[in-house]
């Protein structure tokens, strides 16, 4: 069967993604050949595509998927063809039909967790696990200031933080997401402007600020965010949605009051497939218990993909996006 993927020959706006033909895939040895069913969208994705985070070009996109397993390359062990799998992976390339994965990158699916599902859940659901439970390690009855509420990663991260017993504010850019946060199980749900949002969460907070701020925003509310915390609380600044955080001296840490920062990446967090699979099982159990539900907001067709960015960046998406081939 002869495969096609979406790529950038060069950096750029949606526009330069384009349709490349692979031919017939065939694993090599260690590498499984699947077959996308359905593909995750994500905020990096857009990264790759203009250069923020440099990938050697021409380069494809997309870092998950879940599928089906077609072909096992020499040496694999543990699959058998017509496995149900998904992956996160760092290479990109997975806007694709089918795509070859090294074997030890692909996590096989419960029956509970349908293809769509699964690549609207788990890159997203990883990263909301890693921050919450092994980055911020935050713990029942602290406050979490929550930015970009709404998206993808931001209504995990309410939901899972609020089933710990953590009182969370949410902050959105409008009024409409502000409701979807509150539904998840937010306390208090923003939609100011970033230079009142530290106003506000002292407001809600006698004058103390949140513990922890789960900012994926990047630029626009770095300055927010810090102002925001309280003595010793801890920034965590995993995205860049409206830039990238420019940089800054350590003494604007200690002048708020002894802050802790991090700027953790999920791959970090799922180095081994051990370490993988303990963070993808607790994923499923919060899944299959209903501690997160995954909304999925939008689906495009695989070769619309610039649309689905359009809509990613222009801040028009709630939720999860997927990508169907
Ligand atoms: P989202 O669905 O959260 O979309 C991004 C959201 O950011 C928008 O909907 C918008 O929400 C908000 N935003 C604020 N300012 C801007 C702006 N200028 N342009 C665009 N969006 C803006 O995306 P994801 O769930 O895919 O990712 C969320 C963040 O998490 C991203 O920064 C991503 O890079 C990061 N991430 C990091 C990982 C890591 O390992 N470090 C792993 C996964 C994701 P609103 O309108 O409510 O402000």
């Amino acid at each position: 069967m002869s495969e096609w993927r979406l790529s950038v020959a060069a950096y750029g706006g949606p526009e330069a993604i384009a349709r490349e033909d692979l031919g017939a895939l065939q694993p090599g040895p260690g590498e499984v050949l699947v077959r996308h069913r359905a593909i995750g969208v994500n905020f990096i994705d857009t990264y790759h595509r203009t250069g923020l985070y440099p990938v050697p070009l021409p380069a494809g996109l997309g870092v998950e998927a879940a599928g089906v397993v077609e072909a096992l390359g020499e040496g694999v062990q543990g699959l058998r063809i017509g496995e149900r799998v998904a992956y996160v992976t760092r290479v990109p390339g997975s806007y694709a039909t089918a795509r070859t994965v090294p074997a030890g990158e692909l996590i096989s699916l419960p029956d509970s967790v349908t293809d769509d599902l699964a690549a609207a859940a788990l890159l997203k659901g990883l990263t909301a696990e890693a921050l919450i439970f092994r980055c911020a390690r935050v713990d029942k009855g602290a406050t979490a200031l929550v930015h970009a509420a709404a998206g993808g990663v931001g209504q995990i991260l309410v939901q899972w933080l609020h089933a710990v017993g953590v009182t969370v504010i949410a902050h959105c850019g409008s009024v409409e997401k502000a409701a979807i946060a509150r539904s998840m199980g937010a306390d208090h749900a923003l939609h100011c402007g970033f230079d009142t949002l530290a106003e506000e969460v002292r407001a809600l907070t006698n004058g103390r600020g949140a513990d922890v701020s789960f900012d994926g925003v990047g630029a626009e509310s770095w300055t927010a965010s810090l102002d925001a915390l309280a003595r010793r609380g801890m920034m965590v600044t995993f995205g860049n949605a409206s830039g990238p955080v420019p940089p800054f001296s350590p003494l604007e840490l200690s002048r708020r009051g002894s802050l802790f920062v991090s700027r953790p990446t999920l791959f970090d967090y799922i180095v081994t497939p051990e370490e993988r699979q303990v963070a993808a099982d607790r994923l499923f159990t919060a899944l299959s218990d209903g501690t997160v539900k995954i909304t999925i907001g939008k689906r495009f067709a695989l070769i619309d993909a610039a649309d689905a960015h359009r809509a990613l960046e222009a801040r028009q998406t709630t939720g999860s996006t997927l990508l169907i081939p």
